[in-house]
């Protein structure tokens, strides 16, 4: 056989198996994460089925985290819906370069808007930059709670 042709079909397998490694090593880590019923955030699930794996305390945190309000939610299934709602919203996301400019952040202009202020009731930013502000960018009001909302 040609000897490149050999060489190239080695690093081909060489890089297969680093490829491998790697997948069964981040394979690990959520389990081990989940495991631990340590931190995990939504962009480390792959898969419909790995949120299912989590615990109720997972969930909440999740919902936590993204500022999605579950007041008044107990059962689990009731989290597990609202994550599951969550985390498809955040994959379908438009690129903020098909949004028209009043969907984007007014403060990032990077991302849709998606948060409510409390008590005010304004809409100006997404859920990153609504956690951050102290006061409402339009009316000046304190910000109590920022609350995620969902699209129809
Ligand atoms: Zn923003
Ligand atoms: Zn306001």
């Amino acid at each position: 056989m040609d000897i490149f042709l050999l060489k190239s079909l080695n690093k081909k397998a060489v890089l297969l198996k680093n490829f491998k490694k790697l997948l069964s090593k981040l394979r690990n880590t959520f389990v081990r994460r989940l495991l631990a019923d340590g931190p995990i955030t939504l962009s480390q699930i792959q898969t419909e089925s790995q949120l299912f794996q989590l615990s109720v305390r997972q969930l909440r945190e999740i919902l936590t985290t993204n500022r999605v309000d579950y007041r008044g939610l107990i059962e689990k299934s009731e989290l597990f819906e609202k994550v599951v709602r969550l985390w498809n919203e955040i994959r379908s996301a438009k690129g903020a370069d098909n949004l028209p400019d009043e969907e984007l952040c007014k403060i990032c202009m990077n991302a849709p808007v998606n948060c409510v202020i409390l008590e005010c009731g304004h809409m100006v930013s997404c859920v990153e930059c609504g956690r951050q502000l102290a006061e409402c960018p339009i009316c000046r009001q304190f910000v109590v709670r920022v609350v995620r909302t969902f699209k129809a």
